[in-house]
C-alpha cells in the first residue's frame, strides 16, 4: 500500500503515518525527518535545507525529489510506504507520479487531514519532537509518559525552531500557495480521501483505517 499524507503543517500527518506505518507493517517516510537528521549530523544537504527550513520556507525541489525516489527504492519499500511532507509541490508530485509510473506503480491513496488554521497556530506552540526517531507529542493532547523525554526512544524533547508562532504562520501561508493543490492533483488521480483531523487522535486513525480498509 503506497500512501501519501496531505495537511497543513500541525495537521496530524506524522502522529498518522506513525500508526499506519505500524499498523500495516510499511516505513514511514517523513522528508522533514530526513532534514532534521541531516542538519543534526551536519551533513551539506542538512546546512542547504536549514536556511529554507528555519525561514518557514519549503527546501527547493532539486534537493527533495531525489532523495526520496532514492528512499522509495530501498527493499523496505517494495511493498508499500507512508509519505509524510512529500509531495508538497504540484512539481514533487510530478515527479513522484513519473518514478513510479516507470515502474508501473502508482499512489494507492493519498489522505487529507483537515485542520483549520486557527486550530494549528494553537497546536503547534504545544508540540515537542524528538529528533532522534522523529516522535511528536503534545503537552496537553498527546503528552509523553514522562515529562520531556521521548517515549520511543528516551532521547530529549524539544521545540522546533520552526514551531515559534510567526514560523508558523508563514509555513501556514507556503501550505496554502504550493502544497493545497495536491488535494485538485490527487483528486484527478482517483484516490484522495479526506478526514476531520480536529477529532482525537485515535478517532481520526479509526476514520483513516475504516477507509483503508
Ligand atoms: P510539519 O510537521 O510542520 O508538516 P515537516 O517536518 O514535514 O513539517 O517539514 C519541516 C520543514 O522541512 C518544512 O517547513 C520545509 O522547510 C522542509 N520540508 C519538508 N518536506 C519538504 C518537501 N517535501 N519539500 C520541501 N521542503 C520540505
Ligand atoms: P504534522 O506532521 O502534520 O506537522 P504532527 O503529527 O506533528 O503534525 O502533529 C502536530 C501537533 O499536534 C503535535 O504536537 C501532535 O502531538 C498534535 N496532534 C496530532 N494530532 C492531534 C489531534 N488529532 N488532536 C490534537 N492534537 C494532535
Ligand atoms: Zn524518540
Amino acid at each position: 500500500m503506497r500512501i501519501v499524507m496531505l495537511g497543513a503543517p500541525g495537521a496530524g500527518k506524522g502522529t498518522q503515518a506513525k500508526k499506519i506505518a505500524e499498523k500495516y507493517g510499511i516505513p514511514h517516510i517523513s522528508t522533514g525527518d530526513i532534514f532534521r537528521a541531516n542538519i543534526k549530523e551536519g551533513t551539506a544537504l542538512g546546512r542547504k535545507a536549514k536556511e529554507y527550513m528555519d525561514q518557514g520556507l519549503l527546501v527547493p525541489d532539486e534537493l527533495t525529489c531525489d532523495l526520496v525516489v532514492d528512499r522509495i527504492s530501498q527493499p523496505d519499500a517494495e511493498n508499500g510506504y507512508v509519505l509524510d511532507g512529500f509531495p508538497r509541490t504540484i512539481p514533487q508530485a510530478e515527479a513522484l507520479t513519473k518514478a513510479l509510473s516507470a515502474r508501473n506503480e502508482k499512489i494507492d491513496y493519498a489522505i487529507d487531514v483537515t485542520v483549520p488554521d486557527d486550530n494549528i497556530i494553537k497546536r503547534m506552540s504545544g508540540r515537542r519532537a524528538c529528533l532522534k526517531c522523529g516522535a511528536t507529542y503534545h503537552l496537553v493532547y498527546n503528552p509523553p509518559k514522562k515529562e520531556g523525554i521521548c517515549d520511543t526512544c528516551g532521547a530529549e524533547l524539544v521545540l522546533r525552531d520552526d514551531d515559534k508562532p510567526e514560523t508558523v504562520q508563514k509555513r501556514l501561508n507556503v501550505y496554502h500557495a504550493q502544497t493545497q493543490p495536491l488535494i485538485d492533483y490527487y483528486t484527478k488521480q482517483g484516490v484522495l480521501f479526506s478526514v476531520d483531523g480536529t477529532q482525537d487522535i485515535d478517532k481520526v486513525f479509526a476514520d483513516i483505517i475504516a477507509k483503508l480498509g
